[in-house]
């Protein structure tokens, strides 16, 4: 048996009202983002219903994590970027993956494979355009596309995309976004200068599907929209873009105290009960992915009323303050339906909203409303 500590209900035609929604934002092709466990929501379930609902990539950073969706999710293409040298780049070309190349020496792995298995690898060029993070720098990729052409030319790498990552799409009005747009465009004529000519050229996440649409080129990737969340609250509220919250963290009441005044609450008494107050305390802490930074802020509702949690949070529990008539049994929604936002969650934390739902553990059991595939 296991404990209860918690729940989360993941609301999966949420996921496809929201993906439905950055549809019609975009004429461009979609890979829809899924790293990270389907950013904490379940790799399996996001993805199949995503293909489902017609996205024409899925993306995945980790090339283990690829190969995993690559079983549930057959037939749909699936983009991933993230490996070390020395991955079994081979089996991912038996898996029918999309292998992004950000540097000479992925290229000369991905030859080797293709030759291993006598399978052409599916390629995108990635480019740093100001990440500063993955890609072929200007020089590098200067130095490289002849040799891509020549793999190419050889029938063992097959170039379906180009890409590059934005750093500051969330500002609507930061002039970095149209640099990388024009540092995307000086690489792009680069490797047609060579005769090295992908088809799928694509830039934007969520922010840039929202905010920026010049950077929609081929194929668009949003992630955290897709969940429910806003890129940046501050520019606008998920909930003024008409996105649905997709997974709700719920718990339970378990313990209810009443104190006087005076009381000191959870490690290091950093809060002392001004007037006598009722406490009830719940089975999710930091272990489970609570973060502790929203120590004597996080917000929760319970009995239908909006509270919080008070002192610090611990490894396994909270403290939260109880509403008179809550009773010990009660349902604690801490984010999603009926609850504050994973983004409030984000601000008490002085975090952001993805890392609210990446961070939540994968021993909180998830549960799945609304149709999965087929
Ligand atoms: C995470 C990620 C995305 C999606 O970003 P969001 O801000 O969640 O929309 C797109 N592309 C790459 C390469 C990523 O790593």
């Amino acid at each position: 048996m296991t404990d209860f500590i918690g729940r989360a209900d993941v609301d999966l035609g949420a996921l496809r009202a929201n993906y439905r929604l950055l549809r019609n934002k975009t004429d461009a092709k979609i890979a829809a983002i899924v790293k990270a466990n389907g950013y904490g929501h379940g790799l399996h379930e996001v993805g199949a219903a995503l293909a489902d609902e017609g996205a024409d990539y899925l993306g995945v950073a980790q090339l283990s994590e690829a190969l995993e969706l690559r079983r549930t999710v057959p037939d749909t293409p699936i983009l991933t970027w993230i490996y070390g040298t020395g991955a079994s780049l081979a089996a991912a070309i038996l898996s029918n993956l999309d292998i992004s190349i950000g540097a000479r020496w992925a290229l000369e792995e991905a030859v080797e494979a293709a030759k291993a298995t006598g399978v052409p690898a599916r390629l995108h060029i990635e480019i740093d355009t100001g990440m500063s993070r993955g890609g072929f720098s200007k020089a590098d990729l200067e130095q490289t596309a002849e040799d891509i052409l020549r793999a190419e030319a050889a029938g063992l790498v097959e170039i379906i995309g180009l890409w590059s990552h934005l750093a500051r799409a969330d500002e609507p009005d930061s002039s970095e976004t149209s640099r990388q747009l024009n540092r995307f465009n000086e690489a792009s004529s680069l490797l047609e200068n060579v005769g090295v000519k992908p088809v799928l050229r694509h830039l934007a996440n969520t922010a840039g599907t929202l905010w920026h649409p010049d950077t929609h080129l081929d194929m668009v990737r949003p992630g955290i929209g897709l969940y429910g969340l806003s890129p940046d609250p501050a520019v606008a509220t998920a909930e003024e873009l008409g996105l649905l919250p997709v997974m709700t963290l719920t718990s339970k009441v378990i313990v209810v105290r009443e104190v006087p005044a005076g009381t000191g609450v959870s490690y290091g008494h950093t809060e002392v009960t001004e007037e006598a107050m009722r406490l009830g305390t719940v089975p999710l802490g930091y272990a489970d992915g609570i973060p502790r930074s929203a120590s004597g802020r996080g917000p929760v509702r319970v009995g239908g009323i909006r509270t919080r949690v008070v002192g610090r949070v611990c490894m396994d529990q909270v403290v939260i303050a109880l509403p008179d008539g809550v009773e010990a049994g009660a349902e604690v929604v801490f984010y999603g339906h009926g609850g504050p936002t994973a983004d409030e969650w984000a601000s008490a934390a002085g975090t952001i909203g993805y890392e609210i739902t990446t961070r939540l553990g994968r021993h909180v059991p998830r549960t799945y409303r609304g149709k999965v595939g087929h």
